[in-house]
């Protein structure tokens, strides 16, 4: 029988929900227990795949192909394991669900309703990805606020699996406590007023994660446990902290692991916490910095910077640079500024790397292309992910290959020389404007050649890899770009795709279709980004 954690949030969005909820996971995976996240997201889309990286940060791809919300990932990086589309789930996804079942005659006359037919159906994903992945403990978040309108229905279910099996369910409130600069005093009632949300669903939280700048001294615990009607000892201080990857270390001395199980009435087990102890430990101490610089675009929001649209790789390149010890210093360049001012391409000589990631349509490419060039000549190494490889190959055509204008039909349908053109199946898919959950996506496997930069990051001939588009590298110019001297490292021998493009005399400049970011792990950072920070750190010294 598996035991289930809500994990809801108070007060404001964006206090780390997602990672609250993977840190506490991975405290009773360090104990040996089986465990799993499910994300619920409150949008009508049907997945995050058709969401703007600046609305809603990135999209992550799971093995099996579903577009959903960032904090799989960090699921998948905290417990260092596969979650797959099971544990994902829109608002969209559930009406579709169930207005396909009423037209399918699957309630049988029945007069189907939001309440209940909503959250049961609700519940019924939860049950099945708690059983399919077989776990003792089942972890929900729910996105958002409490309080919020959209939120209802999923309170509503998690109420209902409460009342079914009380012994079985617990729920945690993830709260914020602000120090208004005014007061300068920390403030605990907008997470009683949360709390009374709660009780007005049918819910008693029984653990409440206090997040706020510092700590929460003993005065705030008391008032909290008084007037949210939980135990002292499940206020648990959730202060800031450098790295997300912290956050797990300080759950546990508050003592979460063991309120959880008390909670369940489960017998306490010994913990295993040295690899990440000492891991964390690295990401605190390293001070010789290596600069890597992306250059994309999709960092502007209103007037703040999203760095959440390139999370995966921002961690990726994390997880490689203190595998060698060293301090990530992550820069953000917009594109569009190369294409205004193509003098200021120079500004990339200051970087020990270069990374241009995952995009779409026509804004900034000029000026990606122009950094692409620029990797190639000074050498300095080059990561080119999924339209990084693309525009990686259009770059070489045009300007090695001699082929004027060369283009993605992506962004020019015309062009003379197509050596990026749309995946035959997607033809259909663009023409009828079928986007949702269209493109290529999820893991395909990809031979790797021998003798290449690839097969020497990843040592083996055949690995899976996790992909999301819809154009790839046109065979028909293959044998031109080679005769040119791009090496096409891997390739998926099923549909004779490109996968891998990679140039020889260049310390580093690797480009993959798909990306390899989605399975970078703390502990086990990806080949690739390993490979490319090692020459990334070589580079100025
Ligand atoms: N726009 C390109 C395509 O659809 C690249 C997609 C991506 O970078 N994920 O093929």
């Amino acid at each position: 029988m598996s035991k289930y954690i809500f994990v809801c949030g108070g007060v404001i969005s964006g206090v780390g929900k997602g990672t609250a909820t993977a840190s506490m996971a991975l405290l009773l995976k360090a104990r040996g227990f089986r465990v799993t996240a499910v994300k619920i997201d409150q949008y009508l889309n049907v997945d995050a795949g058709t969401i703007r990286p600046t609305e809603h940060g990135e999209v992550f791809v799971t093995d099996d192909g579903m577009e959903t919300d960032q904090d799989l990932g960090n699921y998948e990086r905290f417990l260092d394991q596969d979650i797959l589309s099971i544990n994902y789930m829109t608002t969209g996804s559930i009406y579709l669900t169930v207005i396909q079942k009423e037209r399918n005659f699957e309630y049988d006359g029945e007069d189907v309703e939001v309440i209940p037919h909503i959250p049961e159906e609700i519940v019924r994903r939860i049950k099945r990805a708690a059983h399919q992945t077989k776990s003792d403990f089942v972890f929900i978040e729910i996105g958002g606020t409490v309080g919020e309108y959209q939120n209802l229905v999923f309170l509503e279910a998690a109420r209902m699996m409460h009342f079914e099996a009380p012994q079985d369910v617990l729920f945690t409130l993830v709260s914020y406590l602000p120090v208004p600069a005014m007061i300068g005093e920390m403030k605990t009632k907008p997470t009683q007023q949360a709390a009374r949300f709660l009780f007005e669903a049918g819910i008693q939280p029984d653990i409440i994660l206090a997040r706020s700048e510092g700590p929460i001294d003993e005065k705030r615990r008391e008032k909290i446990s008084l007037f949210c009607n939980v135990p002292k000892k499940h206020v648990i201080s959730a202060p800031d902290v450098k790295s997300i990857y912290e956050i797990p270390l300080n759950f546990e001395k508050e003592g979460l692991a063991e309120v959880i199980l008390n909670t369940f009435h489960v017998k306490a087990r010994r913990k295993n916490l040295n690899q990440w102890t000492a891991f964390v430990h690295t990401t605190k101490s390293v001070t010789r910095p290596v600069k890597i610089a992306i250059v994309g675009k999709y960092f502007q929001t209103g007037d703040f910077i999203l760095s959440d649209s390139y999370i995966s790789v921002i961690e990726a390149v994390k997880h490689a640079a203190w595998h060698f010890k060293r301090k990530p210093e992550i820069s953000w360049l917009g594109s569009e500024i190369y294409e205004k001012d193509p003098r200021r391409i120079r500004e990339l000589k200051k970087y020990d790397g270069i990374i241009v990631p995952g995009g779409f349509g026509s804004r900034g490419v000029e000026g990606k292309i122009k950094a692409i060039e620029f990797c190639r000549k000074q050498k300095i190494p080059f990561l080119g992910l999924c339209y990084g490889l693309q525009l990686a190959v259009v770059e070489f055509a045009r300007n090695v290959c001699k082929m004027p204008g060369a283009h993605t039909t992506e962004v020019n349908p015309k062009t003379k020389y197509p050596v990026i053109h749309t995946l035959p199946e997607q033809l259909a898919n663009i023409r009828e404007k079928r986007i949702g959950g269209s493109m290529r996506l999820g893991a395909y496997m990809c031979d790797v050649k021998p003798g290449t930069a690839a097969f020497k990051a990843y040592g083996t001939k055949l690995i899976t890899e996790r992909h999301r588009h819809r154009y790839e590298v046109n065979n028909d110019y293959r044998e031109a770009l080679e005769m040119g001297g791009i090496v096409f490292s891997g390739i998926n021998s099923e549909r004779n795709l490109i996968e891998i493009g990679e140039l020889k005399d260049h310390p580093f400049f690797v480009g993959t279709q798909f990306h390899p970011e989605f399975k970078s792990r703390p502990l086990h950072p990806h080949p690739l980004y390993r490979e490319f920070l090692k020459a990334a750190i070589s580079h100025h010294s």
